[in-house]
């Protein structure tokens, strides 16, 4: 304790960590050997903004010194973040972001002698989706319906430099969890149904991300919510998961492998419990599935308040202190609190001191930190430049947004060739979705549950006024209603019906009914009765049961577009741009499938009951032209001796636009395993082509995967035993060709 009441001079230190010429290690040792307990108990202690200023809680408004001064000095915390809806107060621009995260920094650097900065944190989950004035790209659930990773890593790259713009340089995105039940509230904030398709987006976001841009300290990225976050019993957002340890390795965590592989500098902690542990109190989970297993070396942080909750919602714990002690030893570097700094670093101080946690462990959570801080840059460049916020961020990305919401647009149907629309005559727009930005944006913009009611709303294109720039010599006529709708629709010459869903995230956003309602589907059937074309284009954050809407006569899935997401719908509707986008989820037929996959088991009674059998598969999306996919080609012996992981698969085939137009065809490529010892999926996705092909052109592809792939867990029920490769015969599956091969 005398460390702490002895008023140190930075003058008195020796200051190694702060030379910049010194390795990352040197100064990482250099400094943990400086520190106090209390101190690297405050780098492991993550505090809302909100406890900074206005009323030093809940009420915005500015930064007050008399609030910083208890977290930021008294708790020595040393991470700082905006929850969904947590900006600056009154004047929430890129400006105002700087000013503040650097008011914060200048505070922070001032008060702590060994001028450790604060590393500030935000959900930047579709763009910098918490500035009303950022660009919003489409959400994670429409960036996989695009199945392309460069144009992911730009669109990461766009928010990561946004972010950093504003002195944010831990983004609490991508999500790596993959969508199994379209009850769960949460569903559109992943990429895709399918390990391999969400892991290698998820890797090209964090690329993107934490690219360095040179201007600012870099970024890091988040792999969350580490994991089986996306599979709660019913759909229930925090709801316990049971998972066995085949599907936990097979399926749950190969996403999160690709991003670590990617290099993505730290995970967030799944708020559930699997088989019946809380994740944040699970060693096995924190320690030997991530650290020793899959040898992830960043920082592992809480969600919201979640050591807390091991006492309040899963008590798991008698009291704070000893929820601290099992979450820590259990492998948590930092603590989401996010409110009671004083309570997380006494009680962590408490169970150090009377030997429940060992400094050991503390001193292995804040190396983590340390060396992230470093890593980022943040000691040499704390600060950030307000003068250029506004520029970095207002309107910046906007052509990129538009194209990726132009490619995640799914055809779904198109009968009778409903669409292209042409650009004349009378179009009539209705729908809930038509005209409404909150809606078209979703959840984690501006606030955790949309855009709030009261208070500015994010400038963006809706599908109404996007039609309307794009058609200038069409009338077009938004009917609101109904009855609206089924007058104007009599003279039309098409109608196009824009459904969507309400804004929301986590247990709000959890519904038993993922399907359109009786007054959509009525909507639908009314101007359906008019005998003119009816378009249906759907911006809903997962797949909806379509009811009387499947019959509509074309459906365009839309997802959550963004801000551009008006402009990329008209794109598609009238043809400037070709459809390329495809499910990477299945589109149930009824919410009694859910959960629901592609590679689900095989059923053994062989009747309708158990087969898959959605609406529209996995992979599946139309385009206004057609392709020919040539007979694969694959070596037909593979050895896998030593090392699988370097043991690669090529397979070969072509690919032809035998329509009128250019257009981009992607091809996924399957590989069935015709007999194991387990049951394994019919088909497991291994890789995909992306070509962009002129009308009559063919193009030559090869589509590498690498053999490990093709892992399995080989245990019993139990789920132990190893995960290996199967030696045995496969067969790679591309379109209706396909080709065997051996792995020996
Ligand atoms: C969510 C996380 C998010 C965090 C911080 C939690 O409620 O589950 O995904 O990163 O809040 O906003």
């Amino acid at each position: 304790t005398a460390a702490l009441t002895l008023p140190l001079t930075t003058a008195a230190l020796p200051a190694d960590h702060l030379n910049a010429a010194l390795p990352l290690e040197a100064r990482v040792h250099a400094l943990l050997g400086l520190m106090t307990l209390e101190e690297k108990i405050g780098q492991m202690t993550q505090i809302r903004v909100g406890k900074l200023r206005g009323d030093c809680d809940a009420v915005p408004g500015p930064l007050r010194e008399d609030c910083m001064k208890p977290v930021l000095v008294d708790a020595k915390v040393g991470s700082i973040l905006s929850g969904g809806g947590d900006v600056p107060a009154p004047d929430p621009s890129p400006k105002a972001w700087a000013e503040m995260t650097n008011a914060i920094q200048k505070y922070a650097l001032g008060t702590n002698r060994l001028k450790i900065p604060v590393l500030y944190g935000a959900d930047g989950v579709h763009g910098h989706s918490n500035v009303v004035t950022a660009t919003m790209f489409p959400h994670q659930i429409g960036l996989g319906a695009t199945w392309n990773p460069e144009l992911i890593e730009r669109a990461g790259a766009a928010t990561g430099q946004a972010m950093r713009a504003t002195g944010v340089f831990w983004n609490f995105a991508p999500v790596s969890d993959i969508a199994r039940d379209t009850r769960w509230g949460r569903y559109y904030e992943t990429y895709s149904e399918d390990p391999h398709l969400a892991g290698t987006l998820a890797a090209s976001a964090v690329r993107g991300m934490q690219a360095d841009d040179g201007k600012t300290a870099r970024l890091a990225a988040t792999a969350k919510h580490f994991a089986g976050y996306s599979e709660p019993k019913g759909g229930h957002d925090r709801a316990p998961a049971f998972l066995p340890v085949r599907t936990l390795q097979d399926q749950v965590l190969p996403p999160f492998t690709a991003q670590f592989r990617a290099g993505v500098r730290t995970v967030m902690i799944n708020s559930g419990s699997i088989n019946g542990v809380p994740v944040h109190a699970s060693r096995y989970m924190l320690t030997e599935q991530l650290r020793n297993r899959l040898g992830f070396t960043g920082v592992a942080i809480t969600d919201w308040q979640d050591i807390r909750s091991l006492v309040t919602k899963h008590k798991a714990a008698a009291d704070y202190p000893s929820a601290i002690a099992m979450a820590v030893n259990a492998g948590v570097d930092m603590a989401m609190e996010p409110s009671a700094a004083g309570e997380f670093t006494s009680g962590l101080r408490q169970v150090v001191r009377d030997g429940r946690v060992s400094e050991r462990r503390v001193d292995e959570a804040v190396r983590r930190v340390l060396r992230l801080k470093f890593e980022l840059g943040l000691f040499e460049r704390p600060y950030v430049d307000p003068a250029v916020a506004d520029e970095r961020v207002n309107g910046v990305g906007l052509d990129l947004a538009r194209k990726a919401a132009t490619e995640s647009m799914v055809l779904l149907r198109n009968e009778k060739s409903t669409l292209p629309l042409a650009k004349d005559g009378k179009i009539v727009v209705t729908g809930d979705t038509a005209d409404d930005v909150r809606r078209q944006l979703g959840g984690w913009t501006v606030d955790w549950q949309g855009v709030p009611e009261q208070g500015p709303v994010p400038k963006a294109v809706t599908v109404l006024e996007g039609i309307r720039a794009a058609a200038p010599g069409a009338t077009v006529t938004h009917a609101p209603d109904q009855a609206d709708a089924v007058a104007q629709a009599k003279d039309a010459k098409a109608v196009v019906v824009v459904l969507g869903e309400k804004p929301g995230a986590e247990g709000p956003a959890d519904t038993e009914e993922p399907a359109l309602t009786a007054a959509q589907q009525r909507l639908v059937d009314a101007v359906r009765a008019t005998g003119k074309p009816v378009t249906v284009v759907l911006l809903t954050g997962r797949p909806q049961v379509l009811g009387s809407v499947a019959d509509a006569d074309a459906l365009l899935a839309g997802w959550l577009p963004g801000t551009e997401g008006g402009t990329a719908v008209a794109d598609v509707l009238f043809g400037t741009a070709n459809p390329s986008g495809k499910l990477p989820v299945s589109w149930p037929k009824r919410i009694g499938d859910q959960p629901m996959s592609y590679d689900q088991l095989p059923g053994t009674n062989g009747g309708e009951s158990s087969k898959y059998d959605p609406a529209y598969a996995f992979g599946h999306g139309l385009s206004y032209t057609s392709f020919a996919v040539g007979a694969p080609s694959v070596p037909s012996t593979v050895r896998a001796d030593a090392k699988v992981a370097d043991a690669k698969v090529k397979v070969g085939f072509t690919v032809r636009n035998t329509g009128s137009r250019t257009g981009t065809a992607v091809v996924p490529v399957y590989v069935h395993q015709p007999v194991a010892l387990l049951q394994v999926p019919d088909k497991r996705l291994v890789g995909w082509a992306r070509v962009e092909l002129a009308a009559g052109a063919q193009r030559a592809v090869e589509v590498e995967f690498s053999v490990d792939q093709l892992a399995l867990n080989s245990g019993d029920v139990d789920g132990a035993g190893r995960r290996e490769v199967p030696r045995t015969a496969y067969e790679v599956l591309v379109e209706d060709g396909r080709a065997p091969f051996t792995v020996r």
